[in-house]
């Protein structure tokens, strides 16, 4: 029995440490926009500079089960555990146009983040394919895909470093007037101009503590200073008081001005907004469409729409009122 659970014990040891593996990857890709470590094909090609067509064809995805993420000196134990992670999308196909907002909607855990994070590479699909500006994620030039699109998530991140540099990343080349443009566009610019040392302060544990809505305002001047063409979202603002929520809004209202996006939607005027709505549930796409035809639809959009959308927003709820008639 020992020799038989002590290896299990090892195994989920592995597990949960390739899941934060995972999770800090996933942080700085956030910065980087791009996962560290994905490779480039020697015959990669260029997504035409500001694409913004964005086309999920026939998407299939399981998450890597341990034992395809290579760790070489942990083989045997891994070995023990041979079971496939169940899949996760199942045929999703859909396209955003160049300047559209596409909203994802759907009950937790029906793959709404896998989807946006098989777009950066995150993640590749299992099946079919994601195509920006025409060209398959998995064949375009590491370059012109972190420039062609932006990511803002609902946990952003700040390296310990100064505001300036933590900007840089996005466009190494900015000049200051660049940064004071994009800080103003992401509603941040007056709080920055208010500390003693400005751009170069310091921000982060040992520095500067901005609140969650700060950090996240200065995640979207980042990405005002990147221009992509193309941005995924997820909106969730669930730690943020009411006025923070409101000076992100105006950032995020900013910076997808224009541009195509994806937004995993937590916000009933994103829904209300949406060119297209797309429901997705256990892994597949079930209900597409605008807000007042999926409200009319009464199918799960319409359940969703009562249970969380109309609640908890905000701004005026017209709809909310009368589905409550
Ligand atoms: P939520 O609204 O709760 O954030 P979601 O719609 O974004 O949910 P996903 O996070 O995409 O859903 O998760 C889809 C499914 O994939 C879930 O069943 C989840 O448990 C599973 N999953 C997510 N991440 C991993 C992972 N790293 N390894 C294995 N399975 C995962």
């Amino acid at each position: 029995l020992t020799r038989l659970y002590g290896p299990l014990t090892a195994l989920s040891n592995v597990r949960v440490d390739v899941m934060s593996a995972l999770v800090s990857f996933d942080r700085v890709f956030e910065v980087l926009d791009l996962k560290p470590g994905i490779e480039e094909k020697p015959d990669a090609v260029a997504i035409p500079p500001g694409s913004g067509r964005l086309e999920f064809r026939d998407v299939h995805f399981r998450y890597p089960s341990a034992d395809e993420v290579s760790l070489a000196t942990l083989e045997d134990v891994v070995a023990l555990d041979r079971t496939e992670n169940a899949p996760v999308l199942r045929g999703v196909d859909f396209v955003v146009e160049p300047g559209q907002m596409v909203a994802l909607v759907g009950p937790s855990g029906a793959g709404k983040s896998t989807t946006s994070m098989l777009v950066s590479r995150v993640y590749d699909v299992t099946e079919g394919a994601v195509r920006v500006g025409g060209v398959d994620v998995r064949d375009a030039t590491l370059e012109s895909l972190r420039d062609t699109i932006g990511v803002v998530t609902q946990d952003s991140h700040l390296f310990h470093e100064t505001i300036a540099e933590n900007l840089r990343y996005a466009r190494p080349e900015a000049t200051e007037e660049d940064m004071w443009e994009a800080l103003r566009g992401a509603q941040v610019a007056e709080l920055v101009r208010s500390l003693p040392e400005g751009l170069d302060t310091v921000v982060g544990e040992r520095g500067y503590r901005f609140s969650g809505g700060e950090k996240q305002r200065i995640a979207i001047a980042r990405l005002l200073l990147k221009h992509p063409s193309i941005v995924i979202l997820d909106e969730a603002t669930a730690h943020l008081d009411s006025e923070s929520e409101a000076a992100v809004q105006r950032a995020l209202t900013v910076a997808l001005e224009g541009r195509t996006a994806l937004v995993i939607a937590h916000r009933l005027s994103t829904v209300r907004d949406a060119d297209q709505i797309l429901v997705l549930d256990d892994g597949r796409i079930v209900e597409r469409g605008k807000h007042s035809e999926l409200v009319a639809a009464g199918g799960l959009y319409a359940e969703l729409y009562r249970t969380q959308f109309a609640v908890g927003d905000s701004p005026a709820l017209p709809y909310a009122e009368e589905t409550e008639q």
